[in-house]
């Protein structure tokens, strides 16, 4: 399996080895790889939205003609996807008042609407064991700047949340995080993502 990270702005050496460390720890075979032109984005299997500024992602995603390519292949081919923070913002279809305001255009593939400060300025980074459906043991959360899920519908499941907000959700291949699984050492969400394929 080929697993692109989109790498045009955000943690992205952090998803890279992450995904990398997930193929080696669970015995699968293949590659993790910085995805930013149309020829990364046609040998990928699936791939990672890492975090950083969805606003800037979105526009940069535009800009190198990868944007459609993404929607194209998940909508068509079910091509899997982890979001992650900014990443989860732009898998969900309803980016509230805040995209709006921007005209951010958002990737729009899962049933989820999202909050993009839903913890607060005070609260802007913080760290919370998550009970996790599916998962026996909590899974530690890095939140940075998060954004939370606010609403789902369809097709989606919440799967995790914290202070009663959702924070973990997926739908068929695609998985929204609003916190770092890449940041945990703890791989278990990239289990599922690498079980998609
Ligand atoms: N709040 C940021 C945004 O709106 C996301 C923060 C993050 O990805 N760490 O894009």
């Amino acid at each position: 399996m080929r697993i692109g990270v989109i790498g045009v702005q955000g943690d992205v050496s952090e998803h890279v080895d992450a995904v990398a460390h997930a193929i080696r720890e669970y015995g699968h075979r293949g590659e993790a790889f910085a995805v930013r032109r149309r020829e990364d984005l046609d040998r990928v299997d699936g791939l990672t939205i890492p975090g950083g500024e969805s606003t800037t992602i979105s526009k940069l995603l535009v800009k190198l003609h990868l944007f459609d390519e993404i929607v194209r292949r998940a909508t068509e081919e079910q091509m899997p996807i982890l979001g992650t923070c900014a990443g989860c913002i732009l898998l969900a279809k309803d980016g509230g008042i805040q995209a709006k305001k921007t005209e951010s255009r958002l990737l729009a593939l899962m049933d989820m609407a999202v909050d993009r400060n839903a913890f607060g300025r005070q609260k802007e980074s913080f760290e919370a064991d998550l009970d996790v459906i599916g998962l026996e043991k909590p899974f530690h959360g890095v939140f940075i700047r998060a954004p939370a899920i606010v609403r789902t519908w369809g097709d989606c499941e919440p799967l995790a949340a914290y202070q009663g907000k959702v924070v973990l959700a997926r739908q068929k291949h695609l998985i929204g995080a609003a916190f770092h699984p890449e940041l945990s050492n703890d791989f278990r969400i990239h289990r599922w993502f690498l079980e998609l394929f």
